[in-house]
C-alpha cells in the first residue's frame, strides 16, 4: 500500500493472494488493509490537501504530464500485468493502457482551464465573482474489469482540480493499481497526494470512506447494489458522490442498416473483455426482417473466436473473473433456454485443452429471447448475445427503454432523422450511432437511473471535483 509517499504493510500485517483467472496461478500477494489503514491514508491525503490545492495549475499539470510520459514508456509492462491479472487478451490490454493514459494527458491540459466567472449584478455598487475550488479529499473505489483506466478516469481529473485522493482497487486486480502508483511516485506527486489501500475485504474500507469526516467526496465504479448502498451512507454524511454503475445496453438494428456491418459491430463490442464491460450490449434488438441475416453473421463470427490465456497468440476471448461469474452466465443461459430461447452457438462452459483451470464460458448467441427471461433484464457481464425481434420504431424505443439501467445504447441505421429521434428518445447517458466505441478521455461517460450519478471524462469530469464559490463585493 502507498500511504503518505511510502510503501507500507497493512496495520494487521495480513496479505492476500492475487491469481490469474486464466489458469489459477498465484501471481503475487499484497497487503490486506482494513479500516485503520484507510484512516491513515485519509489522514495523509487530508494533510497534503492544502499544499496540493495551493500549487499552481501549471505544477499540477506538469506532474500529470510526467505520469503520462512514464505510463507510455511502461505501456507493454502494464498490459502484460493486466492480462495476467485480469485475463483480457494482450491486444485489448494494450488498448486499455492507452485509453487510461489518455486521461492523464487530457487532464494535464484541462488543469489549466479551471475558470471562474464574473456575473453582472443588478446593483451598481456590487460585483459578483465565482471561484472554482477543489472539493477536498476524494475516496475512490474501482472495479477489476478495467483495472487501469478506471483508476486514471477518477484520479486524473481529481488531481487536476487540486484534490488529494485515497484509492481502494478491486480485490481481483491490485497489481495493476500497484504498478500505477509506482508511476505516480516516480512522477513526483508530493507525499500524501495519492494514496493506495489494497484489501481482501472491501466493506471496512468502504465504511471508513463514507463515515470519515475528512473525506469530502466518494467516487465509486462498480455494481449498482454496492453503489446504492455506499451512496446512501455517504448521503447521510452529506458527502459529494459520483457513481458509475451497471448497465443493460440495448443494441438496435433497424431495417435500413446493413445487417452484416451491424453484426460485425455487435460481435466486437459484445465480446470485448468477455462481455465484462458496463457498456456491453445486453439486448440485441433487431428489426424482424433482418434477424436471420444478423444472427447468421453474428454466430459465424462468434463461432470463430478462440478462448484461452490472453498472452497466447490468436486468443480473442479471455476468461471470466471467477467461478461466481461463470455460474451467473450459465444460469441466465439455462433460464433462457428453458423458457424457449434457441442457443445458436456456445451455451456451455469451456474446459478442454487446459481451460478447466480457468473460468471460461463459450461465446454464446441466443435467438428468440423474450421479456420473461432473466437475461432480458439482468446484467449478464459475460459472453452472451441475446437477440430479440421488433417490428417498428416505437416498439424498438419502448423495448430499449424498458430497463432501470441507463448507461449505454447503440443504434444502427442509415436514416438521419431516425438516428436523431433515437438519440433524443433513448434514456441512456451514452449513445453510439453506427459506432461501437463512443468513449474517449475528452468525452463525458456516465449513466442515468440505476447506472449512476455524475460523469467521468471531458469537461464534465473535472466538475465532479470542484466547488463553485461565489464572492459578492460591495464597492
Ligand atoms: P462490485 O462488486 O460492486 O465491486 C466494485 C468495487 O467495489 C470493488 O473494488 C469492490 O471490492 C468494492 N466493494 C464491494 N463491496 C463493497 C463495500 N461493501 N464497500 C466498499 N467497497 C465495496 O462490482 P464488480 O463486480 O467488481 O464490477 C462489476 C460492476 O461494475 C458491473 O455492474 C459493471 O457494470 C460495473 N462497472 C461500471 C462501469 C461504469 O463506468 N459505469 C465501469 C466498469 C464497471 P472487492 O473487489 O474487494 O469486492
Amino acid at each position: 500500500m502507498f500511504i503518505a509517499g511510502k510503501w507500507e504493510e497493512a496495520a494487521g500485517g495480513r496479505r492476500f493472494d492475487v491469481t490469474n483467472p486464466a489458469n489459477g496461478e498465484v501471481l503475487a500477494d499484497v497487503p490486506d488493509g482494513g479500516a485503520q489503514d484507510a484512516a491513515r491514508a485519509i489522514d495523509a491525503a487530508f494533510d497534503a490537501f492544502p499544499g496540493w490545492a495551493g500549487a499552481t495549475a501549471y505544477d499540477r499539470s506538469r506532474a500529470l504530464f510526467k505520469a503520462w510520459q512514464i505510463m507510455m514508456e511502461r505501456k507493454e509492462e502494464l498490459a502484460l500485468t493486466m492480462t495476467r491479472e485480469q485475463g483480457k487478451p494482450i491486444r485489448a490490454a494494450r488498448n486499455e493502457v492507452q485509453y487510461a493514459a489518455d486521461f492523464l494527458q487530457w487532464y494535464s491540459e484541462e488543469a489549466k482551464r479551471v475558470y471562474g466567472a464574473t456575473i453582472p449584478s443588478a446593483r451598481a455598487d456590487q460585483r459578483f465573482i465565482t471561484l472554482r475550488q477543489p472539493v477536498g479529499v476524494v475516496a475512490a473505489i474501482t472495479p477489476w474489469n478495467y483495472p487501469v483506466s478506471m483508476i486514471t478516469r477518477k484520479l486524473a481529473p481529481a488531481l487536476a482540480a487540486g484534490c488529494t485522493l485515497v484509492l481502494k482497487p478491486a480485490e481481483a486486480t491490485p497489481l495493476c493499481a500497484v504498478e500505477m502508483f509506482k508511476i505516480f511516485e516516480e512522477a513526483g506527486f508530493p507525499p500524501g497526494v495519492v494514496n493506495l489501500v489494497t484489501a481482501g475485504d472491501p466493506a471496512p474500507i468502504g465504511e471508513e470512506f463514507v463515515s470519515n469526516r475528512k473525506v469530502a467526496k466518494l467516487t465509486f465504479t462498480g455494481s449498482t447494489p454496492v453503489g446504492k448502498m455506499l451512496a446512501g451512507r455517504a448521503a447521510a454524511e452529506m458527502k459529494r458522490v459520483s457513481c458509475e454503475l451497471g448497465g443493460h445496453a440495448p443494441f438496435l438494428v433497424f431495417g435500413d442498416a446493413d445487417p452484416v456491418h451491424a453484426a460485425k459491430g455487435a460481435q466486437l463490442v459484445k465480446f470485448l473483455n468477455t462481455g465484462q464491460a458496463c457498456i456491453s450490449p445486453n439486448r440485441m434488438l433487431v428489426q424482424r426482417a433482418l434477424v436471420d441475416d444478423f444472427v447468421g453473421t453474428l454466430s459465424e463470427r462468434v463461432g470463430s473466436m478462440k478462448a484461452g490465456n490472453g498472452l497466447e497468440d490468436g486468443i480473442t476471448i479471455g476468461p471470466l473473473v471467477n467461478q461466481a461469474a461463470v455460474d451467473k452466465v450459465a444460469a441466465q443461459v439455462e433460464d433462457a433456454a428453458a423458457k424457449g430461447a434457441e442457443i445458436v452457438c456456445g451455451g456451455k462452459r469451456l474446459t478442454d485443452g487446459g481451460l478447466d483451470k480457468g473460468f471460461f464460458y463459450a461465446p454464446t448467441v441466443l435467438a428468440g429471447v423474450t421479456p420473461e427471461m432473466r437475461i432480458y433484464r439482468e446484467e449478464t457481464f459475460g459472453p452472451v448475445a441475446p437477440v430479440i425481434a421488433f417490428d417498428d420504431d416505437d416498439e424498438a424505443l419502448a423495448m430499449a427503454n424498458d430497463t432501470h439501467y441507463g448507461l449505454a445504447a447503440y443504434v444502427y441505421t442509415q436514416n438521419n432523422s431516425r438516428a436523431m429521434r433515437m438519440f433524443e428518445g433513448l434514456n441512456f447517458g451514452i449513445i453510439g450511432i453506427n459506432d461501437i466505441n463512443p468513449t474517449s478521455a475528452a468525452a463525458p461517460f456516465g449513466g442515468m437511473n440505476d447506472s449512476g450519478l455524475g460523469r467521468e471524462g471531458g469537461r464534465d469530469g473535472i466538475d465532479e471535483y470542484l466547488e463553485t464559490k461565489l464572492g459578492g463585493f460591495s464597492i
